[in-house]
C-alpha cells in the first residue's frame, strides 16, 4: 500500500494541471470586474421570469432559434469551427424537464429544457443561452469532453508511476499498481472536470460573439448567468445552462459572470469605434494603455474572435525627460489555439509619438 495518500495526491494534482495547456478564449476578467460580478451575485436585480405556459415557450424558442441560428452558423465559417453544417440542418427541440438546463447531445442538437425557457426574462436571455450551446457545437466540446477525460487519465496514469517509483518499496509491487490505479482514476475525473470548466468559460466566449453578430445586446447574457446563478443548481455551485448534473463542472458564479462583463466590454468597445482588424485593435489598446494610466487595457475583435489585453508594469521619467512605460502584450485566438505574448518599452518627448526601445 502506499505510505501516504496526501502527499502522491496533491502532486498528482499539480503534474495534471501543468499537463492541460489550453488557453483560454476572450480576455481576463479584472478585480474590480470579479467585484462588480460579486455585488450583482448579491444585489442586482434582474426581471421577473415570465412564467410562459407551452405555447409560449414553442413560440419564443421559435422566434430565437430563427435569429440567432444563421449568426452562429456565420460565425462558426468565419472562425472555422466545428459542425457549422449541424447548426443548419439540427433543429433545437423544447424539452418537458423541468429543471433550468440546456444541453448538446452526440448529434450536436441542442434541446432546451421547459424549466429554462419558462424561467427566461426575455427572448434575448434565451438567445444567450442557445448561443452558449452553439458555442459547444462549435468548439466541438462534446466530442473532446470523452477525448480529454482519456488524456487525463493517460497523464494520471503516468504521474501515478512516477509518484510510485518514488514513495514505493520496489519490491511491493502491489503499491505501484496502486499508485498507479489511483493516478489514473484521478486524473479521469481531473482532466474532464477541469477541462469542462474551461469549456464552460469558451462556449461563453462564443455566446457573446454569436449575440453580438446577431445584433442582440451583451447585457442579457449577465441577466441569464445570475438569474442560473440564483437556481438551487445554480446555488451549489454554479452549473450554468450545460445539463452535466454530475459534478461541479461548471465554473464558479462569480467567476463566470466576470469573465462574462469583461469580454462583454472589450467586444462592445469594438463594436462602438468601428475599428475591425486585430492589428488596429491592439494598436488601439496600446495607445489607449500608455497614455491612459489604466493598469490593464483588453480587446476583443467580434469579427476574428481573437483577444488581447496590455498591462501596464512601470511607468517612470528617463534621464533624458522622457515618459517611458514598460508594459506586457498577451494575445489569443479563438478556439483555445496557441496565444503570443511578450514584453516592451516605450517612451516619448513630452506631446510626440510613442516609440519601443
Ligand atoms: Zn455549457
Amino acid at each position: 500500500m502506499a505510505r501516504s495518500g496526501a502527499v502522491p495526491a496533491a502532486l498528482l494534482a499539480l503534474l495534471l494541471a501543468a499537463c492541460s495547456g489550453v488557453d483560454r478564449p476572450g480576455v481576463p476578467a479584472t478585480g474590480a470586474e470579479k467585484q462588480e460580478a460579486r455585488r450583482l451575485l448579491q444585489a442586482g436585480a434582474i426581471p421577473r421570469n415570465r412564467q410562459l405556459d407551452e405555447a409560449g415557450q414553442h413560440a419564443s424558442l421559435a422566434r430565437v432559434v430563427r435569429h440567432i441560428r444563421p449568426a452562429a452558423h456565420r460565425v462558426c465559417q468565419r472562425m472555422r469551427g466545428a459542425n457549422c453544417g449541424a447548426i443548419l440542418t439540427r433543429s433545437p427541440i423544447r424539452s418537458r424537464n423541468r429543471e433550468i438546463n440546456a444541453h448538446v447531445d452526440g448529434s450536436h442538437r441542442v434541446t432546451m429544457n421547459a424549466g429554462l425557457l419558462s424561467a427566461a426574462g426575455s427572448d434575448e436571455e434565451i438567445a444567450a443561452v442557445l448561443a452558449h450551446e452553439y458555442g459547444h457545437v462549435i468548439a466541438d466540446h462534446v466530442d473532446k469532453r470523452m477525448g480529454d477525460a482519456g488524456v487525463g487519465a493517460l497523464g494520471g496514469l503516468l504521474a501515478g508511476t512516477l509518484v510510485g517509483a518514488v514513495i514505493c518499496d520496489r519490491s511491493d509491487s502491489d503499491c505501484m499498481g496502486d499508485m498507479a490505479h489511483t493516478g489514473g482514476s484521478m486524473g479521469l475525473g481531473i482532466g474532464a472536470l477541469a477541462y469542462s470548466r474551461q469549456h464552460e468559460l469558451e462556449a461563453d466566449y462564443y455566446s457573446a460573439l454569436i449575440l453580438a453578430e446577431a445584433g442582440v445586446p451583451l447585457e442579457a447574457g449577465e441577466r441569464m448567468l445570475m438569474r442560473l446563478a440564483r437556481t438551487k443548481e445554480g446555488r451549489d455551485g454554479g452549473y450554468g445552462p450545460l445539463g452535466m448534473a454530475m459534478a461541479r463542472t461548471h465554473p464558479a458564479n462569480d467567476e463566470r459572470i466576470a469573465r462574462w462583463i469583461a469580454n462583454r466590454r472589450a467586444l462592445q468597445y469594438a463594436l462602438s469605434t468601428g475599428l475591425r482588424t486585430d492589428a488596429a485593435l491592439a494598436s488601439e489598446a496600446r495607445r489607449r494603455a500608455l497614455e491612459s494610466g489604466a493598469a490593464e487595457t483588453r480587446w476583443a475583435n467580434p469579427g476574428t474572435g481573437h483577444s488581447g489585453v496590455i498591462s501596464v508594469k512601470k511607468r517612470w521619467r528617463s534621464a533624458e525627460g522622457l515618459a517611458c512605460v514598460r508594459y506586457g502584450w498577451k494575445s489569443w485566438q479563438a478556439a483555445g489555439r496557441a496565444g503570443t505574448g511578450g514584453e516592451e518599452t516605450a517612451c516619448r518627448t513630452a506631446g510626440g509619438p510613442w516609440r519601443v526601445r
